[in-house]
């Protein structure tokens, strides 16, 4: 199955992409992780990314089309994926018909805006495999450790308060737009992200199974 997962940032993408990955077998792009990894290791994209993601705004489209073009040719997508944080934009949804590529479910993860400043501002995640964490809500095992990989749990330069509100408004006008598209195809799911993770995940599996 090909799934997309739509909502704003710190809506929980990252933590249900987990939920379905497992679920599912199928692995999780996320195009935030690839061009942060690509920033850690120096390259000309993440170089050119990097202004627009520390300031909250987005990457062009044509460069993040690129780095999905390219990622899902790879052998792990054969029998289905989740592209989290894309697309973000018309014309990045449009760029996946035209690679042919037939998404089976839309799902939206919707959290007041209110709740996603305050999620955002307590987040943190591994600066290894991008695991997502929160001060309050989701702690690690172990205090500032991922569970999974043992790396260090940092908080993203976007995520401090200034940053969040730009990146909602960024995502309340080009990036809400997309549940219109995928509703017009009959490919939308919402999901009401609720307090508890686990209420969340459940309310994603039965979108999964519907
Ligand atoms: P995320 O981790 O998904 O919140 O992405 C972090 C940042 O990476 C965003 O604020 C953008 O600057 C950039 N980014 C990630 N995905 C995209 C996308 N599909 N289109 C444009 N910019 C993106």
């Amino acid at each position: 199955m090909n799934i997309i997962l739509l909502g704003a940032p710190g809506a929980g993408k990252g933590t249900q992409a987990a939920v379905i990955c497992e679920h599912l077998s199928i692995p999780t792009i996320s195009t935030g992780n690839i061009i942060r990894e690509a920033l850690k290791n120096g390259t000309e994209m993440g170089l050119k990314a990097k202004s627009f993601m520390d300031s909250g705004k987005l990457v062009p489209d044509e460069v993040v089309i690129g780095i999905i073009e390219e990622r899902l040719q790879n052998d792990d997508c054969k029998n289905g994926f989740i592209l989290d944080g894309f697309p973000r934009t018309i014309p990045q949804a449009e760029a996946l018909d035209k690679m042919g590529i037939v998404i089976d479910k839309a799902i939206s993860i919707e959290v007041a805006d209110e709740v996603i400043a305050s999620r955002l501002s307590g987040r943190r995640v591994c600066e290894k495999c991008g695991r997502p964490y929160h001060v309050v809500d989701l702690k690690p095992k172990v205090d500032g450790v991922c569970d999974d990989c043992a790396g260090t749990l940092v908080q993203r330069k976007d995520d401090h308060i200034d940053t969040i509100k730009a990146r909602l408004e960024i995502y309340h006008n080009e990036t809400e737009p997309l549940k219109d598209y995928y509703q017009a195809q009959g490919k939308l799911f919402i999901v009401e992200g609720q307090d508890k993770v686990e209420d969340t995940t459940a309310l994603t599996l039965k979108a999964l199974e519907a």
